[in-house]
């Protein structure tokens, strides 16, 4: 096993355009470092630590966006009091990721390549119109993070390539929640996790734990855009059973999760809305 120490992201993309896909980065490694080869055989890898790159490390404000660096923390957004106040959701995502040690090493990019299904960063990310900013030594893509996933931990992403940053427009936001249903308020994983915004550019429900990928739901969003007037959370299941395909699995039955994403959103967008 090697493990490369790059100083600069200019050498850390040679080290990633080298090897052809053997080559994997590692940021805050709270991910990499659960699924660590233990057998002999699965250790002929090259590694990347990207942690001294400070090129990635500040998140920066821009007249029309915040950007993430590739290795901006949870807690680097959570003590940002301009996060609190423009992009709520991603502070209340922040806090429900693990406990502070994990707040403090992992990152969003490292959120979004580990492409988890129950990811608490995605959604929030999502809601808010995130755009992924690759880079490789042949340029920059940029792709927006609701066309990123193609399937389970399926990614548009080429393995030469690295996020550099997340870019978050900066809108006028008229409604905005972030929900998390686990079996334990911490450090727990999602059964069913929403994030939901309006904003001139309408409105954005993000499910998590609902489908293979975190993923928008395109017929809520048109119900809300229309504003169709519900009379109580079953109303939402038909929208839900076109938008999402949970599983079964050892946290929750798929019926469960349909139920509960139903109940969640109507009760958090009731008042809003103007259901009873
Ligand atoms: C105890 C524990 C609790 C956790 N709780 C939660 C939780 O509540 N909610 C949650 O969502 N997650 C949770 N996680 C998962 C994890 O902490 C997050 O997904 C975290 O954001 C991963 O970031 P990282 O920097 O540590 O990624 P790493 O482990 O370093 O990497 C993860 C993946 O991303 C790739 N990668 C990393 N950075 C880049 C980059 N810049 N460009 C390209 N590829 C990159 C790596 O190659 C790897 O495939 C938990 C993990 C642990 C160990």
């Amino acid at each position: 096993m090697k493990l490369l120490l790059p100083e600069t992201v200019r050498d850390a993309l040679a080290h990633m355009a080298g090897r052809d896909g053997v080559t994997t980065p590692i940021a805050g490694g709270t991910d990499l470092l659960v699924h660590w080869p233990v057998r002999l055989g699965e250790r002929d890898r090259t590694y990347v630590d990207l942690w001294q790159l400070q090129e990635l490390k500040p998140l920066r404000w821009t007249a029309d966006a915040l950007i993430l660096g590739g290795l901006t923390t949870y807690w680097d957004v959570i003590r940002d009091r301009r996060a609190g106040d423009e992009f709520p959701l991603l502070v209340a995502a922040a806090r429900q990721v693990g406990a502070i040690q994990i707040q403090a090493r992992g990152t969003w990019a490292g959120n979004i390549v580990n492409a988890s299904p129950a990811a608490d960063g995605v959604p929030a990310l999502m809601a808010y119109g995130a755009v992924v900013v690759l880079e490789s030594q042949r340029g920059t893509e940029e792709v927006p993070l609701d066309g990123f996933y193609t399937g389970y931990k399926d990614m548009r992403r080429r393995p030469d390539q690295l996020i550099v940053a997340v870019r978050i427009p900066r809108r006028r936001y008229s409604y905005q929640t972030f929900a998390k249903v686990g079996s334990r308020r911490a450090q727990s994983i999602a059964k069913v996790g929403l994030a939901v915004t309006q904003s001139d550019d309408g409105w954005r429900v993000v499910a998590a734990s609902m489908a293979p990928t975190i993923r928008r739901c395109p017929a809520i969003e048109r119900l809300l855009q229309q504003g169709a007037v519900l009379r109580d959370s079953d109303d939402l299941l038909p929208a839900i059973a076109r938008d999402v395909s949970p599983i079964d699995d050892v946290r929750s039955t798929a019926e469960y999760r349909r139920r509960v994403m139903a109940r969640v959103l109507y009760d958090e967008l009731r008042e809003t809305c103007g259901w009873r």
